[in-house]
């Protein structure tokens, strides 16, 4: 909304229009926040966004504070300026006043020792700031502070409902003074979560409504141990004045309106009132309630009980001693809390434990302010395989082709990705093997289609090899053994041309071309039964699929339109229960079709398999006891499980895999997994990350420890 003021000049597009780009600061350190005003908030923020500057705070379209590279980019500004372009509107002079009472309550403190800073929480005396608890929201998932959808972690731009709510009633009323006393506490408190992590640029969008309602008071005790009884009583009124059904869910349509109205990442309600309340400070789900006088804090302190409040609304978990903390985790990534009092090692200073301005690494990334989501691993691809030692490998390639390679090795595992291993080249595209002579072969094909081949046999890493056998250019590998451990690596080149290496006995064959008069293909895929039949199945460049098979002793030769198949985008050959081969393909339409072999007969193609007729992709792996798990990524992203346990039956598929209360519901384009010598299974998956900072290569893992899958975890191993 523009404020255009009699007498001024209104801001020709023109003025404001940023025509060049203006020359980048070198230096990291920014101003501290000036308070700024404009006529025109896109255009302002944009302008500054060019200057590499940002507001941290915007308390209407007209009036905001932020940071620049240096002062003097203030005069290269254009689209805002250090004065007022006329008188204020309401809400403006509220923030106006706002600010230089936080102002002058900074320069006055240089004096005076507030003597609760760095108090416990907790401290005799004193009463702490809360969190709701699940028990207290009634299980509400939508509510739980991790996990809120509105602010899973405090990074990007927050809308912020700042609701006053003033009353009629005797000594409920916020005089304009207490208004904006409150207003330059919650300032005061924003400030510094603006400045404590540079990284993450968080910005609040303000959205201030002083409401005035006359509600005849509770009398006292009748708030209970619950929090809603007494926050009905002014919370309902209020939403009702606000537009909303008079409820407590009304919050979360609130909280999304906000998120939606000013285009933020995330969005929470602040309410001050001096209504009872069942507890001078608490937050849960979307929004905190705090009384004015703050307990025993007082209003001179609601700055930092105020930052403690959005912390946990973010994520972040309590840690002074009454809370009952203890070392479980929180936040969007799950950090343990151990700079809980209750929790063993060495404590530092940290809001969440204490009246002070301060935060500990562990509430850091409990507010998501971790590399894993600055600075994510992004895959293309993973593959990993199990030796008989137990040991796993677990290699991927990144968006920028970059190779890495983690593992398990005695039982331990190395905890990092590490890229270029073994001095890697930058590769498209890597395959793993590992044979029955307990040999992992690592085949990747390089930018410029060169073939590199690395291989670990006793127990040792070779180093890479380029041109493997005079390879030629290659586009992709698939590589298998059979139950003799013939090994069989298939090589497709840019031009579909099949070529072939394959390990008999004691030596490489060399790479042939037209085996068995091979088509053109567009991919490869293998498996050897129980009894050694040995089924390669090839996907032509029109989608036409071909089978040569092994069984006895003799080839079928590439059979042509193998058993009147449908065409298929890729094809996936597993072996289940009781020696049964199940082939499934994903139709162009991505129809799912299968086709079984048993007894040493093939079913022939069938669609309508399972309750899901369509699929994006799905992978299979046989566990120790010949389970097949057979995982699907269904049109919606979703991730399905069936699993074959019985001879040719199947559990069905189970959708929203991983686990019940898992918020992270990652939407998943690749999935892999393989199980370790005891059984154990490891998964994982690539996809979207839906929320802010969002990206389609995130990498997520899951497995299962006994009985009990550990549900998905975010950048797993970072
Ligand atoms: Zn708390």
């Amino acid at each position: 909304m523009l404020f255009l003021l009699a007498g001024e000049e209104p801001m020709s597009q023109a003025i404001c229009e940023n025509e060049y780009i203006y020359s980048l600061p070198t230096s990291l350190t920014m101003t501290n926040d000036i308070l700024l005003f404009t006529l025109d908030i896109t255009a302002a923020s944009q302008e500054i966004q060019l200057l590499r500057g940002r507001i941290t705070q915007q308390f209407t379209p007209y009036i905001f504070v932020a940071i620049l590279p240096d002062m003097s980019d203030i005069d290269k500004l254009k689209c805002s300026r250090e004065q007022q372009y006329g008188p204020l509107d309401d809400k403006s002079k509220i923030a106006f006043d706002a600010w230089h009472l936080f102002q002058a309550k900074l320069s006055a403190k240089k004096d005076i020792a507030d003597l609760t800073e760095g108090l416990p929480w907790d401290a005799p005396g004193f009463e702490p700031p809360l969190k709701l608890g699940a028990s207290d929201i009634g299980g509400d998932e939508i509510l739980r502070t991790t996990g809120t959808a509105t602010s899973l972690y405090l990074i990007g731009s927050v809308a912020m409902g700042l609701v006053i709510v003033s009353s009629t009633m005797p000594g409920l009323t916020f005089t304009y003074d207490e208004t904006i006393k409150t207003v330059a506490e919650v300032m005061q408190g924003l400030q510094f979560l603006t400045h404590a992590e540079a990284q993450a640029k968080v910005s609040f969008v303000y959205n201030i409504h002083i409401k005035t309602i006359d509600e005849i008071p509770p009398p006292p005790d009748f708030c209970g141990d619950k929090y809603d009884p007494c926050e009905a009583i002014w919370r309902d009124p209020v939403l009702q004045q606000l537009g909303f059904p008079p409820k407590e869910e009304s919050l979360v349509t609130f909280a999304n309106q906000l998120k939606d109205n000013n285009k933020t990442d995330w969005s929470f309600v602040a309410f001050f009132t001096k209504y009872p309340l069942y507890h001078f400070a608490y937050a849960g789900g979307v929004r905190s309630c705090m009384q004015y006088s703050n307990g025993n804090w007082g209003p001179d302190n609601i700055h930092k009980v105020f930052a403690h409040e959005v912390a946990h609304i973010f994520g972040a978990a309590d840690e002074y001693q009454e809370s009952n903390c203890n070392c479980d985790p929180s936040g969007y990534l799950q950090i343990a809390n151990k700079n809980c009092v209750n929790c063993a090692g060495q404590h530092v200073p940290c809001l969440m434990d204490e009246n002070t301005l301060s935060i500990c690494d562990y509430t850091r990334k409990q507010l998501g302010w971790s590399s894993k989501i600055f600075n994510p691993k992004l895959f293309k691809q993973i593959t990993p395989v199990c030796d008989n030692n137990n040991n796993l490998f677990v290699f991927a390639v990144d968006v920028h082709n970059t190779p890495y390679l983690t593992g398990r090795y005695l039982d331990v595992w190395s905890g990092s990705w590490d890229a270029h291993w073994r001095n890697a080249p930058d590769l498209q595209f890597v395959t793993a093997l590992w044979d029955y002579s307990n040999t992992v072969h690592v085949f990747g094909i390089g930018t410029d289609n060169t073939l590199h081949v690395n291989i670990r046999s006793n127990n040792k890493w070779g180093s890479w090899q380029a041109n493997w056998y005079q390879a030629p250019r290659l586009a992709s590998i698939s590589a298998f053994t059979d139950r003799d451990n013939n090994v069989y690596v298939f090589g497709i080149a840019p031009d579909n041309t099949v070529y072939l290496n394959r390990h008999a006995g004691n030596s490489w064959s060399g790479w042939r071309g037209e085996w068995y008069n091979v088509p053109n293909l567009m991919s490869i895929a293998a498996v050897a039964d129980r009894g050694n039949n040995l089924f390669i199945f090839g996907i032509g460049t029109d989608n036409t699929v071909y089978l040569n098979s092994h069984e006895g002793d003799s080839w079928s030769g590439w059979q042509y339109n193998w058993n009147f198949a449908p065409k298929l985008k890729s094809i996936l050959p597993a072996l289940g229960i009781a020696n049964t081969v199940y082939v499934f393909g994903i139709g162009m339409d991505n129809t799912v079709h299968v086709n079984f072999r048993s007894a040493g007969k093939w079913s022939g193609w069938f669609t309508g398999w399972g309750s899901l007729p369509q699929m994006e992709t799905i992978y299979a792996a046989t566990d120790n006891q010949n389970v097949l798990y057979l995982w699907g990524i269904g049109m919606d992203g979703l991730v399905y499980l069936n699993k074959n346990e019985v001879e040719r039956q199947w559990t069905g598929w189970q959708a929203n895999w991983g686990k019940p209360r898992d918020f992270y519901k990652p939407n998943l384009h690749f999935i892999t997994a393989v199980f370790d010598r005891n059984n154990v299974p490891h998964v994982w998956g690539i996809g979207v990350n839906n929320y802010v900072m969002g990206n389609n290569n995130i990498e997520y893992f899951n497995w299962r420890n006994g009985n009990n899958w550990f549900g998905w975890e975010y950048q797993w191993s970072m």
